[in-house]
């Protein structure tokens, strides 16, 4: 079984990742870990990828998916694989299925897991740390009791920058739009499978295991 994982910060995607890895025993391949790996492994497009990276360059899509397809032939792909973070682009994911159709295989599901921009701002701005003695907080997740203050110290509450909505925002809306011809792609192909991500994490995972055991 063959399967892309979609979706934005904050939709819980790492979470589900964890479940449908453990579930249908298939690996978990995110494209920091390959990467990493071809690195740390000095296959030869792993030195190629960490000359682009060392300058501080995009590693070209060649060499990406040179990586990606070294990877996908490991004998732990044999029974299907869960790819993360990859494509990123439509060309990527040209290339990605040419590649499966040299290796005579195929995508067989693209879950899409589905938030509102809206309730993943709020997920992503929902932290707040207290100065006094750290404790973090969140306002959807693990509120304080009193808004704003600290349980244990009575600290007043603070956000970091990178929590902050409008850094949030900015950066949600560079994804939603990167994502976007991703998702026509794979629709087209008759492949993509939405899935409700505003649900429990419980019922996110039947959603996805109830496409994927078809
Ligand atoms: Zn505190």
């Amino acid at each position: 079984m063959n399967i892309i994982l979609m979706g934005l910060p904050g939709a819980g995607k790492g979470t589900q990742a964890d479940r449908i890895k453990s579930e249908f025993n298939i690996p978990h391949i995110s494209t920091g870990d390959m990467f990493r790996a071809a690195v740390k492994e000095e296959t030869k497009l792993g030195l190629g990828a960490k000359s682009y990276m060392d300058k501080g360059l995009l590693v070209p899509d060649e060499v990406t998916i040179g990586i990606v397809r070294e990877r996908l032939g490991n004998d732990d792909c044999k029974q299907g694989f869960l790819l993360d973070g990859f494509p990123r682009t439509v060309p990527q994911a040209e290339a990605l299925t040419e590649t499966l159709k040299e290796m005579g295989q195929s995508i067989d599901h693209v879950i899409n897991i589905q938030v509102s921009r809206d309730l993943l701002i709020e997920r992503l701005t929902g932290r707040w740390i207290c100065p006094v003695c750290g404790t973090s907080y969140h306002t959807l997740f693990n509120p304080p009791k009193v808004a704003g203050v600290c349980d244990k110290d009575g600290g007043k509450l603070y956000q970091r920058d990178d929590d902050k909505s409008e850094v949030v925002t900015q950066r949600l809306d560079v994804n939603i739009k990167q994502a976007q011809p991703l998702i026509d792609y794979y629709n087209q192909l008759g492949l993509l499978r939405n899935v409700n991500g505003e649900q429990d994490i419980q019922d996110v995972f039947a959603e996805i295991a109830s496409i994927l055991r078809g």
